[in-house]
């Protein structure tokens, strides 16, 4: 799914036993299990980069402590509205 990342997040991957279950409840699909084998010999998961909205739904369904970290990017503030001048015309 395209979109604007509005948050992101990273893995301990020596924390991850590989479960997968972040990469399936993850609602954009932003996470994936990495080929490479960590030193308990699974595949951790690993942010594609792209999509991640921040939802925190992957910290909550991961049974490791410390595995995953959700960061909340902020968001850019509004340019401020240009300031019309206006002529008023004298009263008479
Ligand atoms: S915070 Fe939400 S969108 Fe981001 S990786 Fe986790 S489940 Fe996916
Ligand atoms: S839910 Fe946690 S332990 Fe399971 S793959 Fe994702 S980060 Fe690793």
């Amino acid at each position: 799914m395209a979109g604007q990342a509005r948050g992101k997040v990273t893995v301990d991957v020596e924390e991850c036993k590989g479960c997968g279950l972040c990469v399936e409840c993850c609602p954009p699909k932003c996470l994936e299990l990495e080929p490479e084998l960590n030193a308990y010999g699974a595949h951790p998961a690993h942010y594609t980069g792209q999509c991640c909205t921040g939802c925190g739904i992957c910290f909550y369904c991961c049974p490791e402590p410390g595995a995953i970290t959700v960061y909340r990017l902020k968001a850019k503030p509004k340019a401020a509205a240009p300031v019309e001048e206006v002529e008023h015309a004298a009263a008479l």
